[in-house]
């Protein structure tokens, strides 16, 4: 099918044909015509499938009867209305929308929390047909009066599933009552949980039910992987991958923000361009990560999942789960990353033996059998050889950013303090003290002092951010 055959004006066809688009995507041949009858639509897409042309190139050539260059206010309303729950994947769509928008007078903006609300003030006052928002800072606008919503024709509720598990149903829902009756709502989702379900039931006319993959299905087009290996050596079968495997751009990623930062702290020790986003980030520094990221500069993008959601980009040939998600529908949201668009892709994950439980998860979602394997010379279990133990700083770093205790020091006369087999087998926070005191035979035991000052001192004390081990592991150091 050609996109010349859905309906769409000339200027919009021009648009997405500099973009490359050739053909529409399942999801897009499906949606277009149906959004451009007018009605409301409930979409089970993925992340990676085409979803934003799917709904914002029909809404465009539904607009396009409004297209104006007046530079009154007043000519430019508030056509259509985007909710995201993230502002990456807002500022993503708003990207998008400026594209396919290079040869139509319809203006778009996006507002999200994070940043100053004077500049989008600003914006919004000169007149926005299409606006793209995060539900809390679209609250505050409306709030303060920025912005009206009595002329909205078409709603989008983007990655509605998440913007659920983030816990906008109320702002949604109160968002949803104050726009006009007479309107077309279009939910995209990757899954219809039971809430989804009730707020398509309260706040959408008969809607049409498009799916394009399998409910919780991972893409096909990615190559998924699962490697074994211990949680404190992680760091370094990451970094053996990275520059083995020729990643020339990866994102991987990570459970919690300290582990992120941690992460790709330890990554530039090892000579990789690599930085962490996260929720904890400033939006402006976020945006400039991303964009590094997207130009090619920045070679290994850390990221939290929440961070990561709406992240597009193209053609991304690696993600890395360097800490398998508590929640496996993360995980498929995780490696649509990559194989994008029709693009393939390589999911690799990396499994502790404490992380058996999130495996399983992500198996029986998947309805796959994900085995693990061993890369040379990281076998669970295995001894580290000693350049891992290099003494190019105090302490290293362990999964989740934990310290586990490392034997450094100049003299180069320690050897990494590992967990002994069966212990490493466990979540390394849960550990008792005395698992961190285990050294090579003969060495006597190595141990942690999260109050002891001096970097080298004779007792080889260890200095740990007592946010990440509690003083419980004050323990002396026996030689
Ligand atoms: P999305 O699922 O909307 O995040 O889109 C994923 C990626 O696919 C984006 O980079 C789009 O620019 C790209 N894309 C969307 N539609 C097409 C198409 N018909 N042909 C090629 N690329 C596309």
């Amino acid at each position: 099918m050609l996109f010349s055959e859905l309906g769409l004006s000339p200027e919009i066809l021009r648009a997405i044909e500099e973009q490359g688009y050739t053909e529409p995507t399942p999801i897009q041949a499906k949606a277009i015509p149906l959004v451009l009858s007018g009605r409301d639509l409930l979409a089970a897409a993925q992340t990676g499938t085409g979803k934003t042309a799917a709904f914002m190139l029909p809404i465009l050539e539904r607009m396009k009867k409004f297209a104006n260059t007046s530079v009154s206010p007043a000519m430019h309303p508030v056509r259509a209305l985007v909710l995201s729950p993230t502002r990456e994947l807002a500022d993503q769509i708003g990207v998008n929308v400026k594209t396919y928008t290079k040869y139509l007078p319809l203006r778009a903006t996006t507002v999200f929390g994070g940043m100053n609300m004077d500049p989008q003030t600003a914006e919004l006052r000169r007149g926005m047909e299409i606006v793209i928002a995060t539900p809390g800072r679209l609250l505050d606008h409306i709030q303060q009066k920025t912005i009206q919503l009595n002329k909205v024709e078409v709603l989008v509720l983007d990655e509605a599933d998440r913007m659920l598990d983030m816990g906008f149903i109320q702002d949604i829902r109160k968002i949803m009552s104050m726009l006009p009756k007479e309107r077309q709502t279009l939910l995209f989702s990757a899954t219809f949980a039971t809430e989804i379900k009730r707020l398509a039931a309260d706040f959408m006319k008969d809607p049409q039910t498009v799916e394009v993959a399998r409910q919780n299905a991972t893409n096909e087009q990615v190559e998924q992987l699962v490697y074994s290996v211990d949680a404190g050596r992680k760091r370094h079968l990451l970094s053996h991958l990275i520059k083995t495997r020729d990643m020339s751009q990866v994102i991987v990623f990570c459970k919690t923000k300290i582990s992120a930062d941690q992460l790709a702290r330890d990554l530039k020790r090892d000579g990789l361009v690599a930085e962490a986003i996260h929720g904890d980030k400033a939006q402006a520094s976020r945006l400039e990560i991303l964009s590094s990221f997207k130009e090619g500069s920045l070679r290994v993008l850390v990221a939290t999942d929440v961070a990561a959601r709406g992240l597009d980009i193209t053609e991304l040939p690696f993600v890395v789960n360097y800490e398998l998600p508590n929640s496996p529908e993360d995980y498929v949201h995780r490696i649509g990353r990559t194989g994008r668009a029709g693009a393939s892709g390589i999911a690799i994950s990396l499994m502790s033996p404490a992380e058996t439980r999130q495996h399983e998860a992500i198996e029986k979602l998947t309805r796959q059998t994900l085995k693990p394997q061993v890369v040379e010379g990281f076998q669970p279990g295995a001894a580290a050889p000693r350049e891992e133990a290099a003494p190019r700083r105090e302490s290293s770093r362990g999964e989740g950013g934990r310290d586990y205790g490392r034997e450094g020091g100049r003299e180069g006369r320690s050897s990494p303090v590992r967990a002994a087999p069966r212990e490493s087998q466990r979540d390394p926070m849960s550990l008792p003290a005395s698992a961190l005191m285990v050294g090579k035979s003969g060495e006597g035991l190595k141990t942690i002092n999260p109050t002891a000052g001096s970097r080298r001192s004779r007792k080889a004390q260890r200095e740990v951010p007592a946010l990440l081990l509690p003083p419980r592991y004050k323990v002396e150091v026996n030689r």
